[in-house]
C-alpha cells in the first residue's frame, strides 16, 4: 500500500487569513487588500471545485485500490505535516500558492531530508517555488504567467511509466499560462511540455532524482481552472504516485559517505 499524503495550502480557500501567515513587512492597507482578494477567490474556487481543490485529487486517488490518502492542510496543528505523519510517508503532494513564506524553513528541511532518503515527492502548479522544492532543487523556481488561456499538453516522453495512458497530447480549455524561462536545474527527464494560445511553451512535467528518492513537478491546476476535473490529468497525477513511491529506505542517509566500502579484494 503506498501512504500518499495531500498537503494544501488552503489560505484561498479557507476565505480568511491568519495573521500568522502573513509577511511580517506587510503594511495594514496590503494585509486589507490581501485579505480581499482571498474572500473573493474561495468563492470562485468553490464553484469550480466544491468538495475543494485538492478534494478533486483525494476524491481520484482514494478510487485507487493500491493507494491510502490522508488530506492536511496548513491550517491544522504543526502545519497539517507533525513529524510522526511526514515519517508514514511514501509520497507527498503538495499545493500551495499564496503562502510560501508561512512554512518554516525547518519543516522544508525536513521534508528535504526524508525525499533523501527516498520518499516521492509532487509539487503540484503554483508549488513551483515552494520551500521544499528550493530546498531540494537549489534554484528559485521563478517563471512567467498570465491568467486563463487555452493549453495544449503534450506527451513528449511517451514511454515513461508516468505518461502510460495519456495520448499524445491532450487539450485544458482554460489553464493559467506558465511560460519560461522556468528557473529549475535541467530535469533528469523531461515529460510534458505545454503550449498556450499566446505562444508560449513550457516544461510542465519534469523529473529529479534526489538522493533515493523522485521528484514530479506537473504544472496544471490553477485554482479556478477546472484542470483536476479532466481525466487525463487525473492519471498523470495516479501514476506519478505509483512512479515516486521509494523502492528502497535509508533511513541513516546523512550524506554518501555513511555506506561501506566493500572490503577492497583486490589490494595486493
Ligand atoms: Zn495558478
Amino acid at each position: 500500500m503506498i501512504r500518499v499524503t495531500i498537503w494544501y495550502e488552503y489560505v484561498q480557500e479557507s476565505g480568511e487569513l491568519r495573521e500568522e501567515f502573513l509577511p511580517k513587512d506587510m503594511s495594514k492597507e496590503q494585509k486589507a487588500g490581501f485579505q480581499e482578494f482571498v474572500k473573493n477567490i474561495s468563492e470562485r474556487i468553490r464553484s469550480v471545485y466544491p468538495h475543494g481543490v485538492m478534494g478533486t485529487v483525494a476524491e481520484h486517488l482514494k478510487t485507487c485500490e493500491d493507494m491510502q490518502v490522508t488530506s492536511v492542510n496548513m491550517y491544522m496543528p504543526e502545519y497539517g505535516l507533525p513529524d510522526q505523519l511526514l515519517n508514514e510517508t511514501d509520497v507527498l503532494i503538495w499545493w500551495a500558492h499564496v503562502a510560501h513564506d508561512a512554512i518554516p524553513d525547518q519543516l522544508a528541511e525536513k521534508i528535504r531530508d526524508r525525499v533523501w532518503k527516498g520518499m516521492g515527492f509532487i509539487p503540484l502548479h503554483s508549488a513551483h517555488p515552494c520551500k521544499p522544492l528550493k530546498a531540494l532543487l537549489g534554484t528559485s523556481g521563478s517563471l512567467r504567467w498570465r491568467e486563463g488561456d487555452f493549453c495544449r499538453v503534450w506527451n513528449i516522453n511517451p514511454t515513461h511509466p508516468i505518461a502510460q495512458g495519456i495520448p499524445e497530447s491532450f487539450e485544458l480549455e482554460e489553464e493559467e499560462m506558465y511560460g519560461e524561462f522556468f528557473d529549475i536545474p535541467k530535469p533528469d527527464d523531461l515529460l510534458f511540455l505545454s503550449w498556450y494560445r499566446g505562444g508560449e511553451v513550457f516544461r510542465s512535467g519534469c523529473i529529479w532524482n534526489r538522493g533515493y528518492g523522485k521528484i514530479f513537478y506537473f504544472q496544471p491546476g490553477h485554482e479556478t481552472s477546472p484542470s483536476y476535473h479532466n481525466p487525463y490529468v487525473k492519471k498523470i497525477i495516479e501514476n506519478a504516485v505509483r512512479w515516486a513511491a521509494p523502492v528502497m529506505w535509508r533511513e541513516n542517509l546523512d550524506c554518501p559517505n555513511v555506506l561501506e566500502a566493500p572490503e577492497d579484494k583486490y589490494r595486493n
